[in-house]
């Protein structure tokens, strides 16, 4: 067990805070062996921490105060991440800059309503999933009597992979985020909004959150905190069901994963339609190529009803010719074990990235292409545009626009 966090307070002088959102049962359990205290204390503690999101000792009421004091005394906090500036879109959506126990900071968007655009496009289509959705879950309760958000999460400080069109890519890789400060992120939104999972406190109906690990990062090269981390989350009161993992095709990761009884959705950022056009836009295609990326998925075994995504990035003349999209198709007819769906993602412009928009119409067009070839395509509705706070604009807009709004 690890306790790197030192801190500087404010009067200069530094301690070593030992954060327990976020460890283990066994962690927990040896924690309070030093204080004498029982196992089943670390089950009240884990329960406090990850079910009850607590955010401070004082708060954990199932120990004594005297217990909790010898705790603090010893450095131990709860150690959820700080969101220490929020900038507000006029569609609702909130980009959260979330300071880590060293500093480090990543970025968390809250969108509230639909799915974030992980499905939905304003289609005809996507408004009736939802609407079957919500019939369903919801029995006939008004929306209004619980909150609908999607939650999407960071995994690394940074990113190694180096996708072309990327702005996280710019900042290279800094560190692995820990379980704990992937899962926190979410717990300190959470918290933030007032989010009850559960029915119970005069609620009847939870709140419904989705997860997407779609922020700053490659999951898939943190693979084993990530998979904590959503061990974590399931225990907070998110089904694995409701947690979509993105990623850009790690091939060995993408084969543990399919032996996980507990996992996510898969997202897979395809973004190209042949080897040599995805090799310039993620180099990381001449360390595993298509072929390899849709081999590794076979074993995948989907829940009923569950599909892959694939994430198409289009990029102005580079991608997104009918031409890419008669290439999707042949590469998704090798796998319809995999029930692919596409989602269309209009490329973000960055600072010092020199790739183009599509045009409008090839978007149109591309989409069209696929869907008459039997595949349900989306266009991610872009939220938050003007915070920036698309998937891939994270972070380092928040370095390029210090003058942008904020609040709180
Ligand atoms: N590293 C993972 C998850 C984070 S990126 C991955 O690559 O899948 C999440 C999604 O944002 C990916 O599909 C990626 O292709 C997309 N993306 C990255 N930069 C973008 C940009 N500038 N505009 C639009 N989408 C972008
Ligand atoms: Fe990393 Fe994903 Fe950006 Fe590629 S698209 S550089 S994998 S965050």
């Amino acid at each position: 067990m690890a306790f790197p966090a030192t801190t500087r307070a404010t009067d200069g002088t530094t301690s070593t805070q030992k954060p327990l959102f976020g460890l283990a049962i066994e962690d927990l359990r040896e924690v309070m062996a030093q204080f004498n205290e029982k196992p089943y204390r670390a089950v009240q503690l884990d329960d406090a921490l990850h079910r009850q999101r607590v955010e401070s000792l004082d708060a954990v009421t199932s120990l004594s105060t005297e217990l909790r004091a010898q705790m603090a005394a010893e450095g131990y906090v709860v150690g959820l991440p700080e969101i220490v500036q929020t900038a507000r879109s006029v569609d609702g959506t909130e980009r959260y800059l979330v300071r880590l126990s060293d500093g480090e900071t990543v970025e968390t968007v809250w969108m509230p309503g639909g799915d974030g655009g992980e499905r939905g496009d304003g289609s005809a289509a996507a408004a009736e999933e939802e609407q079957e959705e919500a019939t369903a879950e919801a029995d006939s309760v008004p929306a209004s009597e619980y909150k609908r958000a999607t939650i999407c999460v960071s995994s690394q400080v940074g990113c190694a992979v180096n996708c072309q069109f990327c702005l996280t890519a710019k900042l290279g890789i800094k560190r692995n985020l820990t379980a704990g400060e992937i899962a926190g992120q979410v717990a300190a939104v959470l918290n933030r909004h007032g989010v009850e999972l559960r029915s119970g406190r005069g609620k009847s109906t939870p709140d419904r959150i989705n997860l997407v690990f779609m922020g700053m990062g490659e999951p898939f090269l943190n693979y084993d905190n990530f998979m904590a981390a959503v061990r974590l989350l399931v225990k907070t009161g998110v089904p694995d069901a409701r947690m979509t993992v993105s990623t850009s095709g790690i091939v060995p990761s993408i084969e543990r994963f399919a032996q996980e009884t507990v996992r996510p959705k898969l997202a897979v950022s395809l973004n190209a339609s042949n080897n040599e056009v995805r090799e310039a836009v993620m180099p990381i295609t001449r360390k595993w190529n298509i072929e390899a990326l849709l081999e590794s998925l076979r074993p995948l075994t989907l829940r009923s009803k569950e599909c892959v995504t694939f994430e198409y990035v289009l990029l102005g003349g580079v991608n997104d010719q009918l031409e890419h999209a008669d290439e999707v198709i042949a590469l998704m007819r090798q796998i319809p074990e995999l029930r692919p769906k596409v989602n269309l993602i209009v490329w973000n412009p960055g600072p010092d990235i020199a790739y183009s928009q599509p045009k409008p119409e090839d978007v149109a067009a591309f989409q069209w292409r696929l869907r008459e070839g039997g595949y349900r395509t989306y266009i991610r509705r872009p939220r938050g545009r003007d915070i920036y706070a698309a998937c891939g604009q994270l972070k380092r807009t928040v370095d390029a626009e210090p003058q942008l709004v904020t609040i709180g």
